[in-house]
């Protein structure tokens, strides 16, 4: 509650929190979440309704007013008081991520800095929003100002979800909106726990607060009329339905959606280098990132070894639940575990060499092994889908091939790597290359100050860096005639 310390442990149920009060749901109903790595239930959370979705939008409106007006040096420094109060929990919130999620404790600690990284951030631009002077000649000023645009709703996936709220909450709250954040339903733990380090930082209470539940919280939230500016991550389908509903009212939309990112290797590659980074961007959080290093696309010259490669770093990783900090966790669901082992089933029907993993581990918890399927052809549905599991295919090229064609050759363009060491190669592909955000000789290259988000199918708007707060201010211009 605002003000107040917040809970040192999980508790055995969780209401919407509203205000800065725990409000049961109107529905009076409420769904388990499950430990990923034992399929044993962790705790009860909130079913929310349009009626909790209304609750909220109404204590964020009233919010708005005196967020919006509080000096933007103090705004900052609430904002930026999040990030301590992270650090400062960062233990517990990471266990309690680990065991939501599935993934490495390791991962959730670095996840959970990254989100003490935003609110740091993002605190220290609340008081350099600046407009700018127009020069109109002797007789008249023109300036510009921008404002918040009142309350900012966050919708939230289930890969990342503390990050992920941090990347949008941030943001908003140090532009001056409020927000009402929906939290994954088999993920929300984090989002109560930062919700309350926000309102224990001296944010309002109504200008942060978090309705869970799925599809129907998240569709009234879109469609409530009193939301100004939407932020959503998620998938490409709940995106179009979010863009569906944002239209009827003209809310503006910020989409972060998937991807099916290529990484290309070529002959002049540092190769221990290319495989470690490819690895390292497919098999991280088992593979549920939407910049993940989906598809290797890897000269014949260095074919053989690249494939050999990455399969002995896939066949090293150990699988273990996520408190144990292994270097994988299991899948965040059983839905999601049977999507994946979909595509396991496909990429072999489809003729790709399996050349390690490919199955669904056997006992408790959504276990799947790291798999790379080679010798892929770029229309096999495994080359142009989104898997979201730790699923690699590797496509040769050769001499003969625009390598860009086929790496462009797909609905999505959210990243994309080149691994080579000739720096004009390098700079060439980054100008070809379809995708907000191009790595080079490296995976995961961007950091919370550089601008992130999709070409295509992958998204509108960008997160992260001063460009993500272009989605929670709007620019008014003032005209003055001095005549
Ligand atoms: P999803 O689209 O199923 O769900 C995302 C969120 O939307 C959840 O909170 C869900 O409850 C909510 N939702 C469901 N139906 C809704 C509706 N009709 N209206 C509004 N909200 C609704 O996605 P997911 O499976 O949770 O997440 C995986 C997807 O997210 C992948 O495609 C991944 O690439 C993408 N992703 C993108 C980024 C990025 O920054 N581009 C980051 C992480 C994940």
């Amino acid at each position: 509650m605002a003000g107040q310390s917040v809970q040192r442990q999980l508790w055995e149920q969780y209401d919407h929190l509203v205000e800065g009060n725990w409000v049961e749901p109107a529905s009076g109903e409420y769904v388990e979440t499950v430990d990923p790595g034992t399929e044993e239930p962790i705790t009860a959370v909130a079913d929310g309704t349009a009626a909790d979705v209304d609750r909220a939008v109404t204590a964020a409106i009233e919010a708005f007013a005196t967020w919006r007006d509080t000096d933007p040096v103090e705004r900052g420094q609430r904002v930026g008081r999040v990030a301590d109060l992270i650090r400062d929990h960062l233990d517990e919130l990471a266990q309690i991520e680990s065991r939501d999620q599935g993934k490495p404790l390791s991962q959730a600690r670095h996840e959970l800095e990254g989100a003490a990284r935003y609110f740091e951030y993002y605190g220290g631009a609340a008081d350099k929003l600046e407009g700018s002077s127009i020069p109109v000649g002797p007789d008249g000023v023109d300036y510009t100002v921008r404002e918040p645009y009142g309350v900012s709703a966050q919708i939230i996936p289930w890969n990342l979800p503390g990050n992920l709220f941090a990347r949008g909450v941030a943001p908003a709250l140090a532009a001056g909106n409020a927000v009402v954040v929906k939290p994954a339903p088999t993920t929300p733990l984090s989002a109560f726990y930062l919700a309350e380090l926000c309102h224990e930082a001296g944010i309002p209470g109504g200008a942060v607060n978090v309705v869970s539940g799925g599809g129907a919280a998240g569709a009234a939230l879109t469609e409530h009329e009193g939301v100004d500016t939407i932020t959503f991550t998620g998938s490409v389908v709940t995106g179009q339905k979010v863009m569906e509903a944002a239209a009827k009212s003209i809310t503006p939309v910020t989409l972060e959606l998937g991807g099916k990112n290529p990484a290309i290797v070529y002959p002049d590659a540092d190769l221990e280098r290319a495989v470690e980074a490819v690895a390292m961007g497919i098999f991280t959080n088992a593979g549920q990132v939407c910049s993940a290093a989906d598809r290797a696309l890897v000269h014949e010259s260095v074919y053989d070894e690249f494939v050999d490669r990455i399969a002995a770093v896939a066949e090293g990783y150990d699988l273990g639940h996520g408190l144990d900090d292994p270097e994988m966790g299991p899948l965040n669901s059983a839905d999601h575990l049977a999507k994946v082992a979909g595509y396991l089933d496909t990429g072999k029907a489809e003729g790709a060499t399996l050349v390690t993993g490919g199955e669904v581990r056997d006992g408790e918890g959504y276990f799947v092994e790291p798999t790379v399927f080679a010798d892929a052809h770029n229309d096999m549905r495994i080359a142009q889908e989104e898997i979201f599991g730790p699923v690699l295919t590797v496509l040769p090229f050769d001499n003969d091939t625009d390598v860009f064609d086929v790496a462009n050759d797909v609905d999505y363009g959210l990243t994309a790597g080149v691994f080579t060491t000739d720096l004009a190669r390098a700079h060439r592909a980054a100008k070809r290359l379809e995708a907000g955000n191009v790595y080079v000789n490296q995976w995961f290259g961007d950091t919370n100050r550089t601008p992130f988000g999709g070409y295509k199918q992958s998204g509108i708007g960008r997160e992260k860096g001063l460009a993500a707060l272009d989605s929670y201010l709007q620019t008014k211009n003032v005209a003055i005639d001095l005549g």
